[in-house]
Protein backbone atom coordinates (compact mmCIF):
# COMPACT_ATOMS: atom_id res chain seq x y z
CA UNK A 1 0.00 0.00 0.00
CA UNK A 2 1.45 3.53 -0.82
CA UNK A 3 1.76 5.68 1.76
CA UNK A 4 1.09 9.01 2.68
CA UNK A 5 2.04 12.24 4.62
CA UNK A 6 0.67 15.60 5.31
CA UNK A 7 3.34 18.72 4.24
CA UNK A 8 2.80 21.95 4.47
CA UNK A 9 -0.97 22.02 3.44
CA UNK A 10 -0.32 19.02 1.02
CA UNK A 11 -1.10 15.72 1.03
CA UNK A 12 1.80 14.02 -0.77
CA UNK A 13 3.20 10.24 -1.38
CA UNK A 14 5.76 9.21 0.89
CA UNK A 15 8.66 9.44 -1.49
CA UNK A 16 7.35 13.02 -2.84
CA UNK A 17 7.51 14.32 1.16
CA UNK A 18 10.18 16.31 1.90
CA UNK A 19 11.56 19.24 3.86
CA UNK A 20 13.92 21.88 3.40
CA UNK A 21 17.61 20.76 4.15
CA UNK A 22 17.59 24.54 6.39
CA UNK A 23 14.68 23.44 8.11
CA UNK A 24 14.87 24.03 11.83
CA UNK A 25 13.85 20.92 12.92
CA UNK A 26 16.27 19.26 10.55
CA UNK A 27 19.59 21.46 11.76
CA UNK A 28 18.38 22.67 15.64
CA UNK A 29 15.85 19.91 16.28
CA UNK A 30 13.81 23.52 16.85
CA UNK A 31 10.77 21.31 16.68
CA UNK A 32 7.74 19.48 18.64
CA UNK A 33 5.58 16.81 18.20
CA UNK A 34 3.09 14.45 19.37
CA UNK A 35 2.28 10.79 18.81
CA UNK A 36 -1.41 9.88 19.08
CA UNK A 37 -2.57 5.73 19.52
CA UNK A 38 -5.20 4.77 16.50
CA UNK A 39 -7.79 2.68 17.10
CA UNK A 40 -10.13 1.53 14.70
CA UNK A 41 -8.87 4.54 12.34
CA UNK A 42 -10.22 6.84 15.67
CA UNK A 43 -7.60 8.90 17.29
CA UNK A 44 -7.39 8.33 21.11
CA UNK A 45 -6.94 11.55 24.34
CA UNK A 46 -6.89 13.44 21.29
CA UNK A 47 -7.63 16.65 23.08
CA UNK A 48 -5.20 15.75 25.57
CA UNK A 49 -2.02 15.59 22.97
CA UNK A 50 -3.63 19.14 20.97
CA UNK A 51 -3.51 20.78 25.02
CA UNK A 52 0.29 19.27 25.87
CA UNK A 53 1.13 20.51 21.73
CA UNK A 54 0.03 24.00 22.37
CA UNK A 55 1.74 24.14 25.38
CA UNK A 56 5.11 22.68 23.97
CA UNK A 57 4.88 25.05 21.04
CA UNK A 58 4.51 28.23 23.41
CA UNK A 59 7.55 26.76 25.39
CA UNK A 60 9.70 27.75 22.45
CA UNK A 61 7.48 30.36 21.00
CA UNK A 62 6.46 28.97 17.65
CA UNK A 63 3.22 29.90 16.97
CA UNK A 64 0.17 27.71 16.43
CA UNK A 65 0.31 27.31 12.85
CA UNK A 66 -3.58 26.11 12.48
CA UNK A 67 -6.14 25.49 14.81
CA UNK A 68 -6.56 22.45 17.34
CA UNK A 69 -9.80 21.88 15.05
CA UNK A 70 -8.04 21.74 11.70
CA UNK A 71 -5.42 20.29 13.21
CA UNK A 72 -7.71 17.49 14.02
CA UNK A 73 -9.05 17.37 10.73
CA UNK A 74 -5.50 17.11 8.66
CA UNK A 75 -4.60 14.42 11.75
CA UNK A 76 -7.90 12.38 10.51
CA UNK A 77 -7.28 12.61 7.12
CA UNK A 78 -3.57 11.35 7.27
CA UNK A 79 -5.23 8.03 9.22
CA UNK A 80 -7.82 8.08 6.30
CA UNK A 81 -5.45 7.94 3.57
CA UNK A 82 -3.19 5.26 4.81
CA UNK A 83 -6.24 3.24 5.85
CA UNK A 84 -4.64 3.07 9.79
CA UNK A 85 -7.12 0.71 11.68
CA UNK A 86 -4.57 -0.16 14.89
CA UNK A 87 -1.32 2.29 14.85
CA UNK A 88 -0.02 5.49 15.37
CA UNK A 89 -0.59 9.08 14.00
CA UNK A 90 3.08 11.31 14.13
CA UNK A 91 2.83 14.81 14.25
CA UNK A 92 5.90 17.21 13.72
CA UNK A 93 5.96 21.20 13.90
CA UNK A 94 9.02 22.92 13.66
CA UNK A 95 9.87 26.77 13.57
CA UNK A 96 10.14 26.72 10.07
CA UNK A 97 12.92 27.42 7.23
CA UNK A 98 15.57 30.21 7.44
CA UNK A 99 19.32 30.29 6.74
CA UNK A 100 20.84 29.12 9.52
CA UNK A 101 21.29 31.05 12.41
CA UNK A 102 20.83 30.29 16.50
CA UNK A 103 18.38 33.56 17.08
CA UNK A 104 14.69 33.16 16.07
CA UNK A 105 14.20 34.46 12.04
CA UNK A 106 11.89 36.91 11.42
CA UNK A 107 8.92 35.87 9.26
CA UNK A 108 9.09 32.21 9.55
CA UNK A 109 5.92 29.92 8.83
CA UNK A 110 6.29 26.76 11.03
CA UNK A 111 6.71 23.41 9.11
CA UNK A 112 4.13 20.94 9.64
CA UNK A 113 4.58 17.56 9.37
CA UNK A 114 1.89 14.51 9.57
CA UNK A 115 2.53 10.59 9.14
CA UNK A 116 0.78 7.82 9.65
CA UNK A 117 1.32 3.76 10.32
CA UNK A 118 -0.14 0.35 11.28
CA UNK A 119 1.31 -1.36 14.39
CA UNK A 120 1.02 -5.14 15.20
CA UNK A 121 -1.18 -5.23 17.59
CA UNK A 122 -1.14 -9.14 17.94
CA UNK A 123 2.34 -8.70 18.04
CA UNK A 124 2.24 -6.05 20.91
CA UNK A 125 -0.24 -7.97 22.52
CA UNK A 126 2.02 -10.60 22.88
CA UNK A 127 4.94 -8.56 24.31
CA UNK A 128 2.91 -7.13 26.79
CA UNK A 129 1.66 -10.93 27.83
CA UNK A 130 5.16 -11.67 28.34
CA UNK A 131 6.62 -8.28 29.95
CA UNK A 132 10.02 -6.48 28.50
CA UNK A 133 13.29 -6.25 30.28
CA UNK A 134 14.78 -2.66 30.58
CA UNK A 135 18.31 -1.33 31.54
CA UNK A 136 19.32 1.94 33.56
CA UNK A 137 21.17 4.49 31.81
CA UNK A 138 22.18 7.74 33.43
CA UNK A 139 19.89 10.68 32.61
CA UNK A 140 22.19 13.31 30.85
CA UNK A 141 18.81 14.75 28.92
CA UNK A 142 18.73 19.27 28.88
CA UNK A 143 16.23 20.41 31.51
CA UNK A 144 13.60 20.72 29.71
CA UNK A 145 12.26 16.99 28.63
CA UNK A 146 8.48 17.98 29.90
CA UNK A 147 8.56 19.79 26.56
CA UNK A 148 8.21 17.35 23.71
CA UNK A 149 11.35 18.23 21.12
CA UNK A 150 12.53 16.28 18.29
CA UNK A 151 16.03 17.00 20.20
CA UNK A 152 15.91 12.93 21.02
CA UNK A 153 19.60 12.32 21.24
CA UNK A 154 19.82 10.86 24.29
CA UNK A 155 16.50 8.80 24.09
CA UNK A 156 18.09 7.44 20.92
CA UNK A 157 21.47 6.50 22.25
CA UNK A 158 19.50 4.73 25.89
CA UNK A 159 17.54 2.83 23.50
CA UNK A 160 20.46 1.39 21.68
CA UNK A 161 22.37 0.51 24.80
CA UNK A 162 18.77 -1.28 26.23
CA UNK A 163 19.06 -3.05 22.82
CA UNK A 164 22.88 -3.99 22.87
CA UNK A 165 22.52 -5.54 26.68
CA UNK A 166 19.64 -7.44 25.47
CA UNK A 167 16.81 -5.67 26.79
CA UNK A 168 13.79 -3.70 25.03
CA UNK A 169 14.27 -0.32 26.86
CA UNK A 170 16.19 1.98 28.87
CA UNK A 171 15.16 3.87 31.88
CA UNK A 172 16.63 6.88 32.68
CA UNK A 173 18.51 7.61 36.56
CA UNK A 174 19.23 11.46 37.41
CA UNK A 175 22.12 12.42 39.58
CA UNK A 176 20.14 11.68 42.93
CA UNK A 177 20.04 7.95 41.48
CA UNK A 178 15.77 8.60 41.08
CA UNK A 179 14.76 7.00 38.25
CA UNK A 180 13.05 9.42 36.21
CA UNK A 181 11.17 8.06 32.87
CA UNK A 182 12.13 5.37 30.26
CA UNK A 183 13.55 6.30 26.52
CA UNK A 184 9.66 6.96 25.20
CA UNK A 185 7.55 6.44 27.92
CA UNK A 186 7.16 6.84 31.93
CA UNK A 187 8.10 4.33 34.27
CA UNK A 188 6.10 3.04 36.93
CA UNK A 189 6.09 0.44 40.02
CA UNK A 190 4.15 -1.57 42.19
CA UNK A 191 5.84 -1.20 45.66
CA UNK A 192 5.63 -4.66 48.46
CA UNK A 193 2.46 -3.24 49.88
CA UNK A 194 0.62 -2.78 46.69
CA UNK A 195 0.90 1.21 46.34
CA UNK A 196 1.69 2.45 42.50
CA UNK A 197 4.28 4.76 42.12
CA UNK A 198 5.60 7.41 39.40
CA UNK A 199 7.85 9.83 39.39
CA UNK A 200 6.34 13.67 40.06
CA UNK A 201 6.08 15.47 36.96
CA UNK A 202 7.70 18.33 36.81
CA UNK A 203 10.75 19.62 33.75
CA UNK A 204 12.48 16.31 34.07
CA UNK A 205 9.69 14.05 33.08
CA UNK A 206 7.43 14.47 29.58
CA UNK A 207 4.31 14.16 31.52
CA UNK A 208 2.93 11.67 29.45
CA UNK A 209 -0.71 11.32 27.93
CA UNK A 210 -0.90 7.72 29.17
CA UNK A 211 0.48 8.41 32.49
CA UNK A 212 -2.36 10.89 32.91
CA UNK A 213 -5.11 8.54 31.84
CA UNK A 214 -3.30 5.58 34.02
CA UNK A 215 -3.39 7.88 37.03
CA UNK A 216 -7.84 7.99 36.32
CA UNK A 217 -7.69 5.18 36.08
CA UNK A 218 -5.87 4.07 39.10
CA UNK A 219 -8.61 6.55 40.99
CA UNK A 220 -11.15 4.76 39.58
CA UNK A 221 -9.70 1.54 40.80
CA UNK A 222 -9.56 2.73 44.18
CA UNK A 223 -5.77 2.07 44.01
CA UNK A 224 -3.24 4.11 45.98
CA UNK A 225 -0.87 5.60 43.85
CA UNK A 226 2.63 8.30 45.11
CA UNK A 227 3.64 10.74 42.42
CA UNK A 228 7.57 10.67 43.75
CA UNK A 229 10.63 9.18 42.80
CA UNK A 230 11.55 6.54 43.44
CA UNK A 231 15.55 4.77 42.78
CA UNK A 232 16.09 1.78 41.35
CA UNK A 233 16.48 -0.22 44.79
CA UNK A 234 13.43 -0.06 45.12
CA UNK A 235 12.27 -1.12 41.93
CA UNK A 236 14.16 -4.03 41.75
CA UNK A 237 12.60 -5.12 45.04
CA UNK A 238 9.24 -3.74 43.60
CA UNK A 239 6.36 -6.56 43.46
CA UNK A 240 5.43 -5.29 39.61
CA UNK A 241 6.90 -2.46 37.19
CA UNK A 242 5.68 -1.01 33.95
CA UNK A 243 5.67 1.46 31.60
CA UNK A 244 3.11 3.71 29.50
CA UNK A 245 3.37 5.58 26.16
CA UNK A 246 0.51 6.21 23.49
CA UNK A 247 1.83 2.99 21.79
CA UNK A 248 2.71 0.50 24.23
CA UNK A 249 -0.28 1.90 26.80
CA UNK A 250 0.70 0.08 29.73
CA UNK A 251 3.74 -2.15 29.34
CA UNK A 252 4.74 -4.82 32.08
CA UNK A 253 8.87 -4.74 32.91
CA UNK A 254 9.69 -8.39 34.27
CA UNK A 255 13.27 -7.77 34.35
CA UNK A 256 15.36 -4.01 35.34
CA UNK A 257 19.44 -4.37 35.38
CA UNK A 258 18.62 -8.42 35.28
CA UNK A 259 16.71 -8.43 38.88
CA UNK A 260 13.58 -10.17 38.12
CA UNK A 261 10.44 -7.84 39.16
CA UNK A 262 7.98 -10.10 41.36
CA UNK A 263 7.72 -13.59 39.51
CA UNK A 264 9.13 -12.57 36.36
CA UNK A 265 6.09 -11.98 35.04
CA UNK A 266 3.54 -9.54 34.46
CA UNK A 267 1.38 -8.48 37.56
CA UNK A 268 -2.14 -8.40 38.34
CA UNK A 269 -2.02 -4.61 38.49
CA UNK A 270 0.11 -3.56 35.06
CA UNK A 271 -2.40 -6.60 33.81
CA UNK A 272 -5.59 -4.97 35.25
CA UNK A 273 -4.64 -1.16 34.17
CA UNK A 274 -3.94 -2.29 30.47
CA UNK A 275 -6.88 -3.85 30.33
CA UNK A 276 -9.45 -0.80 31.45
CA UNK A 277 -6.92 1.80 30.24
CA UNK A 278 -9.64 2.54 26.72
CA UNK A 279 -12.57 2.33 29.10
CA UNK A 280 -10.69 6.05 30.33
CA UNK A 281 -8.90 6.69 27.38
CA UNK A 282 -11.00 9.43 24.99
CA UNK A 283 -12.02 8.51 21.48
CA UNK A 284 -12.60 10.78 18.51
N1 LIG B 1 8.41 10.00 28.19
C1 LIG B 1 9.08 10.16 27.04
C2 LIG B 1 10.52 10.57 27.08
C3 LIG B 1 8.43 9.96 25.80
O1 LIG B 1 9.10 10.15 24.65
C4 LIG B 1 7.08 9.55 25.79
C5 LIG B 1 6.37 9.32 24.54
O2 LIG B 1 6.89 9.47 23.47
C6 LIG B 1 6.43 9.37 27.02
C7 LIG B 1 7.12 9.62 28.21
C8 LIG B 1 5.00 8.92 27.08
O3 LIG B 1 4.13 9.93 26.64
P1 LIG B 1 2.70 9.57 26.04
O4 LIG B 1 2.01 8.74 27.06
O5 LIG B 1 2.06 10.87 25.83
O6 LIG B 1 2.97 8.80 24.77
Amino acid sequence: MSRYAYVNGRYLPFRDAKVHIEDRGYQFADAVYEVCEVRQGRLVDERRHMARLSRSLAELRIAMPMSARTLGIVLREVVAKNRIGYGLVYLQISRGVARRDLAFPQQVSPTVVVTARSLNQTRNGALAAKGIAVVSVPDNRWGRVDIKTVGLLPNVLARQTAIDRGARDAWFVDKDGIVTEAASANAWIVTPDGKLVTRHADHAILPGITRAVTLDVIKTLGLTVEERGFQLEEAYAAREAFETSATQIVMPVVRIDGHVIGDGKPGPVATALRREFHRYAEVG
